[in-house]
C-alpha cells in the first residue's frame, strides 16, 4: 500500500506534475531560509517574478517619455489596458469586449448594480447567499436602501441547508422559485470565500433569468480557480479582483464582465469619460457615448503602475491554460484531502463539499480539536502553530483555518508538510 505521508510518494507526484516549472516564476517568503509552504493565495497570491520588469517598464518609460509614454512605442499606456483584455476573456471564457480591467471589486459591483438592479416596487429584492463576504453585503444593503427600499425586506439571504454550512442546487432552487416573482437581481459567489463551495453558474443563470431576473456573479475566489465559461453560461454581469489566485499584487486593479447582449444597453449607469467610445473620446464633447461592451463601464484613465502586474501573471496563465491548472488543483487538493481522511480525522473537519465539481483548490478545515483544547482555542493554537513552522493557512472566526494550494505555485510536498505539521502538533500532547 502507498504511504501517502511518505517525502517519496510526494517527490513521485511532483515529478510527474507537467506544471511544475511554474513555481520558479514566483518569489516565494522565505522561513527559516526555506521556501514557505504558502497556502493563503485565496487571499494574497504571490509576486511573479516578471511583475517587477513589466512595473519598472512602466517606470522608465514615465522617466524619460513623460506624457509621450501614452502614444510611443511598446506597451504604450493609452492601450495598455488592451493588453490585458484577451488574456483575461480567456481565462474567464468571455469575448474581449465583455471583459474589462478598471476600479476595485467593489466599485465595479456598485457600478454594477447601478445599471443591473432596476427595482420597482413589484421587484426590489436581491437574493444573495446567508454569511456572504461582507463587502458584498454591504454593497447589496446600500444600493436597497439607495433606491428607497429597505433591506430588511428586500435583501434575501439563502441560509445554508446542507451539514457543513453549505448550500445544496436543490435549495437554491426553491429559493429562487419562492422569490421569483420579487427579485430584481441573484448575486452569487463563483465560490464562497468561507465554505470554498463552488456552484454551478449556468444552471443558477438558468432558473435566475426563468423568473425574469438579473444574474450577477462575485468571482473574488473564482478567476484563476475554476474553469469559467461567462459567455456561454449566459451570466449578466461579473466581477472579481485580481491580488488573490491572479496573483497581481495587493489592491491590484480588479476586474469586469458584461454579457454581450448588453453591450449596448441604454440601461442608466455612471459614466465617466474613459466610456466613451475610443475614437471621439478626445473631441472632448459634452454628450456621452459609450463604448460598447465592457469597456463602455470605465470611468477614469487606468492606473498602468496597476495594470503592469497583472500583465505578468496573466502571461503565466496563459502558459498553462486553465484546463491543465483545473487538472492539477485537483490532484493537490485531491491529495490534501487524502491526507487528511488517511490521519487527521480526529483533529480536522471538512468542511468544503467532497465532489471535485463543488470546490476550487481551497478546503475549508473546521479544527474539532487538538491537545486537550476544543474548537476555537484549538483552532487558533494550531493556526499560530502552523505559522511558526512556515505553513501559512488563514483564520476564520471562530474555528476554521482555510488551506488553499494554488496550483501555479504549490507542490505536493508542500500539502504534505502541511499534514505532517498538524500531525506533529495534534501528538505534542
Ligand atoms: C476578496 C473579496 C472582496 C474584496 O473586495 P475589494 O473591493 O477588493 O476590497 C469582496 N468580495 C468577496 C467575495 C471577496 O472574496
Amino acid at each position: 500500500m502507498t504511504n501517502l505521508y511518505s517525502d517519496d510518494h510526494a517527490r513521485t507526484l511532483d515529478a510527474a506534475d507537467s506544471l511544475r516549472d511554474l513555481r520558479s516564476e514566483f518569489l516565494i517568503p522565505q522561513h527559516d531560509g526555506a521556501d514557505q509552504a504558502y497556502f493563503v493565495g485565496n487571499s494574497l497570491g504571490l509576486q511573479p517574478r516578471g511583475a517587477r520588469a513589466h512595473v519598472e517598464e512602466v517606470l522608465d518609460k514615465w522617466a524619460m517619455e513623460g506624457v509621450e509614454g501614452h502614444f510611443t512605442g511598446q506597451a504604450q499606456w493609452m492601450p495598455y489596458h488592451e493588453l490585458v483584455r484577451e488574456p483575461l476573456a480567456r481565462l474567464v471564457g468571455a469575448q474581449p469586449s465583455e471583459v474589462v480591467a478598471m476600479n476595485t471589486l467593489t466599485t465595479n459591483l456598485h457600478l454594477m448594480m447601478v445599471s443591473f438592479y432596476r427595482p420597482t416596487r413589484e421587484r426590489p429584492a436581491i437574493l444573495i447567499e446567508a454569511g456572504a463576504f461582507p463587502s458584498d453585503r454591504h454593497a447589496v444593503a446600500s444600493q436597497i436602501a439607495f433606491h428607497g427600499f429597505d433591506p430588511a425586506t428586500d435583501l434575501i439571504e439563502l441560509e445554508a441547508d446542507e451539514p457543513n454550512g453549505t448550500i445544496s442546487m436543490a435549495a437554491i432552487e426553491r429559493a429562487i422559485a419562492e422569490h421569483g416573482h420579487r427579485l430584481a437581481l441573484v448575486l452569487w459567489p463563483g465560490v464562497q470565500y468561507r465554505t470554498g463551495q463552488a456552484f454551478d453558474l449556468p444552471a443558477i443563470v438558468h432558473l435566475t433569468h426563468a423568473q425574469g431576473a438579473v444574474c450577477g456573479f462575485d468571482l473574488a475566489h473564482a478567476i484563476g480557480n475554476l474553469e469559467l465559461q461567462l459567455h456561454d453560461s449566459g451570466v449578466d454581469f461579473a466581477v472579481w479582483c485580481h491580488y488573490k489566485y491572479l496573483n497581481s499584487g495587493p489592491g491590484a486593479i480588479a476586474g469586469c464582465f458584461v454579457h454581450e447582449r448588453h453591450a449596448h444597453s441604454d440601461r442608466p449607469r455612471f459614466a465617466g469619460w474613459w466610456g466613451h467610445e475610443a475614437t471621439t473620446r478626445f473631441r472632448m464633447g459634452p454628450q456621452f457615448v459609450p463604448t460598447p461592451g465592457a469597456e463602455g463601464w470605465q470611468l477614469s484613465n487606468p492606473p498602468i503602475l496597476g495594470l503592469a502586474p497583472l500583465r505578468a501573471s496573466l502571461e503565466l496563465f496563459d502558459r498553462a491554460g486553465m484546463a491543465a491548472l483545473r487538472g492539477k488543483s485537483r490532484r493537490l487538493t485531491g491529495y490534501l484531502e487524502a491526507l487528511i481522511g488517511d490521519r487527521l480525522t480526529d483533529t480536522l473537519q471538512v468542511v468544503t463539499p467532497t465532489e471535485p465539481e463543488r470546490r476550487g483548490c481551497q478546503l475549508s478545515l473546521r479544527v474539532t480539536g487538538g491537545r486537550g483544547m476544543t474548537g476555537r482555542s484549538a483552532g487558533r493554537a494550531l493556526f499560530e502553530y502552523l505559522a511558526a513552522n512556515g505553513v501559512l493557512g488563514d483564520w476564520r472566526e471562530p474555528d476554521v483555518i482555510r488551506i488553499s494550494p494554488a496550483p501555479l505555485y504549490n507542490t505536493h510536498a508542500d500539502v504534505l508538510r502541511f499534514a505532517r505539521a498538524v500531525e506533529t502538533w495534534r501528538n505534542a500532547a
